[in-house]
């Protein structure tokens, strides 16, 4: 998208990041502000907008960001679990508008958010 978009900057290494994972369609590197003594944000490299923008054509793409997910939770050893967030619109508190995966892990997480 345009030059507007952080998370596209980040991912065209505009912006640095520590990149803990990275592979041929997504990034994944620490939240800013943590919510968890791990916090790891994984984006598409491509810029989609949010979950809801999500196209029949980035099924895939959705399928790679969510194993991405488990692998990076499994390198940075959160073996007692961890929570998978998309943030989606307004009322899902989605304020980075390009979409991205929360994980979440180091410490039990409480249900349901509030
Ligand atoms: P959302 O609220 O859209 O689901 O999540 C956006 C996340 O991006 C927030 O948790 C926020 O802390 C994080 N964030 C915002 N700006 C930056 C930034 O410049 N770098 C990083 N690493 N994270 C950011
Ligand atoms: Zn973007």
């Amino acid at each position: 998208m345009g030059n507007d978009c952080l998370f596209c900057k980040i991912a065209e290494g505009k912006i640095p990041a520590n990149r803990v994972y990275e592979d041929e369609v997504c990034l994944a590197f620490p939240d800013i502000n943590p919510q968890a003594p791990t916090h790891v944000l994984v984006i598409p490299k491509v810029h989609v907008s949010s979950l809801a923008t999500a196209e029949d054509g980035h099924t895939e793409l959705l399928g790679k960001m969510l194993a991405a997910a488990a692998e990076i939770a499994q390198r940075l050893g959160l073996e007692r679990g961890y929570r998978v967030v998309v943030n989606t619109g307004n009322d899902g508190g989605q304020t980075v508008h390009h979409l991205h995966l929360h994980v979440l892990g180091g410490r039990p997480m409480s249900w349901p958010p509030g």
